[in-house]
């Protein structure tokens, strides 16, 4: 089973996934975090996605959807993937459409105001990138790694803005792309809550491990 979740940036998206993990066995990947991962390891395609990303920006959709394919390619993506942050436009759904069969889609929906206060209350761990926040009272040291945690480099205000823009104009079409297999959740709720709706949807769908 693959599942696709939508959701602005700073509605849960990726603590669902981890949700959905545990129970279901699928594999969540994050575009963002792969273009993240490359930056770290100074590959050429991380340092030429870096300069939209910093400045909130789409990056291209050859350069995304090479870095999403080579990850799918993995053995441990077999039993179903939950992509996080992909597709973002018609463009990238037209293209998944011949890259893997998406069986559902979860819309996380938050008003913009909350999106923006939790993006910037948001603090990650450069070492495993793990995520943090202020606004649930995290100390300022990865409980894993032990080192200082820092804001993400496209958490800053001018960034938000034009990523929540550039997710209403581009990636908001997609509900209606979607509308024949889209559960729609509202995530101005607990972590627990969210994920309930969802864990029953999924497992009608037959899904469970
Ligand atoms: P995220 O971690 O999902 O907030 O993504 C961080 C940044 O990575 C985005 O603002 C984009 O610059 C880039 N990015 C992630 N996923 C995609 C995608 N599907 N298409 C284009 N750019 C993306």
């Amino acid at each position: 089973m693959n599942i696709i979740l939508l959701g602005a940036q700073g509605s849960g998206k990726g603590t669902l996934a981890k949700r959905i993990k545990a129970d279901f066995g699928l594999v969540p990947i994050s575009t963002g975090d792969l273009f993240r991962q490359s930056i770290a390891n100074g590959q050429p395609l991380g340092l030429e996605a870096k300069k939209y990303m910093d400045r909130g920006e789409l990056v291209p959709l050859d350069l995304t959807l090479k870095i999403l394919t080579e990850r799918i390619k993995l053995g441990d993506c077999a039993k179903g993937v939950i992509l996080d942050g992909f597709p973002r436009s018609i463009e990238q759904a037209e293209a998944l459409k011949k890259v893997l069969k998406i069986d559902s889609v979860i819309c996380l929906e938050l008003s913009k105001e909350q999106c923006m206060e939790r993006m910037l209350a948001r603090r990650i761990c450069p070492k495993c990138g793990a995520t943090y926040s202020t606004l649930l009272g995290d100390g300022d040291t990865c409980t894993k790694c032990g080192v200082s945690l820092v804001r993400r480099d496209d958490d800053n205000p001018d960034a938000i803005k034009t990523r929540l823009e550039v997710y209403e104009k581009m990636t908001t079409p997609l509900i209606n792309f979607y509308s024949d297999r889209l559960l729609k959740v509202s995530a101005d709720v607990s972590p627990e809550e969210v994920y309930k709706p969802v864990k029953d949807f999924l497992s009608k769908l037959g899904g469970k491990k």
